[in-house]
């Protein structure tokens, strides 16, 4: 297993393209995936959702900070006719991000299916 340290030690300093990312290396951000209006891949970090419209999510093409709302309307694909949902609302974003498959069957995989899972239900009545 590859684990480049390219990250300096002092946080603060990080643009944005890393600080997910290492949030990532200590375990509390994983990787989320939407399938809705086009594709797109993001780093989710549990402990930035602390408002319904706190930006959470990374997207792991542009690194832009997006709310768990606004994260399943963007997309750099354009919308594939098949996987298109007829009355989307971004509102219902609970229904469309589902976590990364390249955690499929893996022990920690489970582990952030229970974390997703409980940030979906964090702010739903
Ligand atoms: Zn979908
Ligand atoms: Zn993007």
């Amino acid at each position: 297993l590859l684990r480049p340290q390219t990250f300096p030690q002092n946080g603060s300093l990080l643009p944005a393209k890393n600080s997910l990312a290492q949030l990532k290396e200590t375990g509390s951000a994983f990787e989320v995936e939407h399938d809705c209006l086009g594709k797109c891949q993001g780093l989710f970090a549990p402990q930035l959702y602390s408002q319904p419209d706190a930006p959470c999510i990374q997207c792991l093409e542009c690194y832009g900070m997006f709310s768990t709302q606004t994260f399943v309307m963007h997309s750099h694909r354009s919308p594939d006719k098949r996987t298109c949902h007829w009355g989307f609302d971004s509102a219902k974003w609970h229904c469309y991000v589902h976590l990364s498959s390249k955690y499929t069957d893996t022990p920690e995989g489970k582990k952030m299916m229970v974390i997703l899972k409980e940030m979906k239900d964090k702010f739903s009545k």
